[in-house]
């Protein structure tokens, strides 16, 4: 590049850091991919100077880019910019640790690239603290370690009140599931209720394998224990038993979350019990037909949301 142009771009590149203006990011984009090494290092920093004033997603895009430049001054400035973005770069930070980590880099990259890391890092200390979380319960806002622990046991935000309740309830219904484990099936599964019971024979009879109570499949974070899974189809059948205000509410919660999973559901009532050839059947029969990815719920007799409540 002709000394003259590449004086002139410089001082327009350098106009553009110190402008204020959100629209100098598509001209420094463009700067970024200049043949000249200065342009680049002087777009890289005049972004840097910009960070808070342009879009911040694009620029980091453009940006990275820059840390694997031929040129060590562009890297250099590249990694001060990102810095400059905060959480907004945080993707930046693997690439900043292999520049730190390779014996070929020069000092004075590494020590930008090192002060870039921390200030992302920092940025990111600072936003997670910022963040307020609520118990899902009660609506209280918790504690850091209060999140910590829930997020970790039930992958949830719960107070520590919350927290020691649903232990207790969840507990209690291990043990009540266990319990309630006394009707035999055909094949000798153990089942919960005359429903389930025949839901299983049903499937026996049309030779369609199935795992029952299958222990806490994660959906979406929570834990969920579907009533059946049918593995050919991969399928959920839940047996929606009971009518108490309780269980209907956890059931809508259940369904809902089925559904944001993309998982599919076939509910099926009391009602379905003596018509079992329609109610399943028919379902599985047109799931057979359709793709998994093309059907997300195949619930049509999904009730309305009534109520927010974690499921037992
Ligand atoms: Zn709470």
């Amino acid at each position: 590049m002709r000394y003259a142009t590449e004086k002139t771009l410089s001082a327009r590149v350098k106009a553009l850091g110190e402008s204020a203006d959100p629209a100098a990011l598509s001209e420094l984009t463009g700067f970024c991919a200049s043949p000249s090494a200065l342009v680049r290092r002087l777009a890289a920093s005049a972004l840097g100077k910009l960070a808070g004033v342009v879009d911040a997603a694009p620029s980091v895009d453009v940006l990275l880019p820059l840390l694997s430049d031929p040129h060590p001054q562009v890297r250099q400035y590249a990694a001060k910019a990102l810095g400059a973005f905060g959480t907004s770069a945080e993707k930046a930070l693997p690439a900043l640790r292999d520049l730190y980590r390779n014996p070929a880099e020069p000092d004075y990259v590494k020590r930008s690239v090192t002060s870039a890391g921390l200030a992302i890092k920092t940025a990111r200390e600072i936003a997670a603290k910022q963040a307020v979380h609520t118990c899902r319960r009660c609506g209280r806002t918790v504690a850091p370690d209060e999140y910590a622990r829930s997020q970790r046991f039930f992958q949830r935000v719960l107070c520590d009140a919350c927290f020691d309740e649903t232990a207790t309830e969840r507990r209690n219904f291990e043990t009540q599931v266990e319990d309630a484990k006394r009707i035999r099936t055909v094949d000798g599964t153990l089942v919960q209720s005359d429903g389930e019971r025949r839901i299983a024979e049903w499937l026996a009879a049309h030779k369609i394998a199935y795992r029952y109570d299958t222990r806490l499949r994660l959906i979406e974070g929570f834990q969920i224990r579907p009533d059946f899974y049918l593995p050919e189809y991969d399928v959920y059948i839940e047996y929606w038993g009971m009518d108490t205000p309780r269980y209907k509410a956890g059931m809508c919660l259940k369904q809902d979350l089925y559904m944001h999973a993309g998982k599919r559901l076939i509910s099926l009532y009391p009602d379905d019990k003596a018509r079992l050839d329609a109610a399943l059947g028919a379902k599985l029969a047109a799931l057979a037909r359709t793709p998994p990815a093309a059907a997300s719920s195949v619930d049509s007799l999904r009730p309305a949301y009534t109520q927010q409540e974690p499921p037992p």
